[in-house]
C-alpha cells in the first residue's frame, strides 16, 4: 500500500514541477510518519525515502533509537521549549519556530553541541485562530530579531494552509508565503538569505510546488488516515 501510495504522490509531484517550469531536484517530499509505527517507516526507506517528519519530540526519540539507519528528520510541529533539548543530533531542521523564546532555546541547546541547525519560520497565513506561527505581519520583524542568534541558521519560511476539499483555495496561502520570503531576502538582513518554503499537505502539495514549495509535507497521502485514538 505505501508503496503504490509513494508512486502516486511522486507521479502528482512530477506533474506539478512539469506544470510549474521547476526541475524536480527542487521539491523535497517530507513522509509525515507521525503516530504511525516503524514497520510503516520502514517500507518507505525500502522505496527510497529519507526524508520524515515528525510533530512530537517523543516520537522523534522513541522512532530515531529503533531506527539507526542515517535519514533526514524534520520537526514539523509545534515546539515546547523545554523540549528542544531533545533535538541536537536527533533532527536537521525545525520547521517551527515562531517565538523568541523557542529561539533562545534552540540557539542554547545547539550550542551546547556546537552544532547549527537549520530552522524555518512558522507563518499564520490563513489567520486561524486554531493555527501557530506569527502573523505575515511579525515574521519580517521576527526574523530580524533571531537573525543573531549564531546556532540558528534561517533557511526559509513554513506555512499549514487551512484545511480544505478545494487545493485552489489554498493558492493565495502559498503564494503569500513565497512573495513574503522575497520580502524578507530583499531586506539585506545579514547572514539571512531564504532559499526554503515548506508548503502543502496531502491535500494541498500540487498546488503548494506550483507555488514554489521546496519541501511537501505528506503524511495521509503515503501512510494512510491515522488513529489517534490508540496510545502511542
Ligand atoms: C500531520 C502534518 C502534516 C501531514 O498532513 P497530511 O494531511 O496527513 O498530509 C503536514 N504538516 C504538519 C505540520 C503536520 O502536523
Amino acid at each position: 500500500m505505501i508503496s503504490k501510495n509513494l508512486e502516486f504522490v511522486e507521479e502528482n509531484i512530477s506533474k506539478a514541477c512539469k506544470k510549474a517550469g521547476r526541475d524536480r531536484s527542487e521539491v523535497t517530499l517530507i513522509a509525515v510518519s507521525k503516530t504511525k509505527p516503524v514497520s510503516d517507516i520502514r517500507q518507505a526507506m525500502d522505496c527510497g525515502i529519507k526524508t520524515f517528519g515528525e510533530n512530537k519530540v517523543q516520537e522523534i526519540k522513541d522512532k530515531t533509537q529503533e531506527i539507526t539507519e542515517p535519514l533526514n528528520w524534520h520537526m514539523i510541529g509545534h515546539l515546547q521549549a523545554n523540549k528542544v533539548k531533545y533535538l541536537p543530533g536527533r533532527v536537521c531542521m525545525i520547521h517551527s519556530v515562531d517565538n523568541r523564546k523557542l529561539a533562545d532555546e534552540i540557539e542554547k541547546q545547539f550550542a551546547k553541541t556546537d552544532s547549527v541547525i537549520d530552522v524555518l519560520i512558522e507563518v499564520n497565513m490563513a489567520g486561524e485562530d486554531s493555527k501557530f506561527g506569527l502573523t505575515p505581519e511579525e515574521a519580517p520583524g521576527f526574523v530580524k530579531e533571531i537573525s543573531v542568534l549564531p546556532h540558528l541558521n534561517i533557511r526559509g519560511l513554513m506555512t499549514i494552509a487551512p484545511y480544505t476539499e478545494d487545493p485552489e483555495s489554498n493558492r493565495v496561502f502559498f503564494r503569500g508565503l513565497r512573495k513574503l520570503k522575497d520580502k524578507i531576502n530583499e531586506m539585506g538582513i545579514p547572514g539571512v538569505n531564504m532559499d526554503t518554503l515548506s508548503m502543502g499537505m496531502t491535500g494541498d502539495y500540487q498546488v503548494a510546488i506550483e507555488e514554489g514549495a521546496t519541501f511537501v509535507r505528506v503524511g495521509t497521502g503515503i501512510f494512510g488516515e491515522r488513529d489517534y485514538s490508540k496510545a502511542q
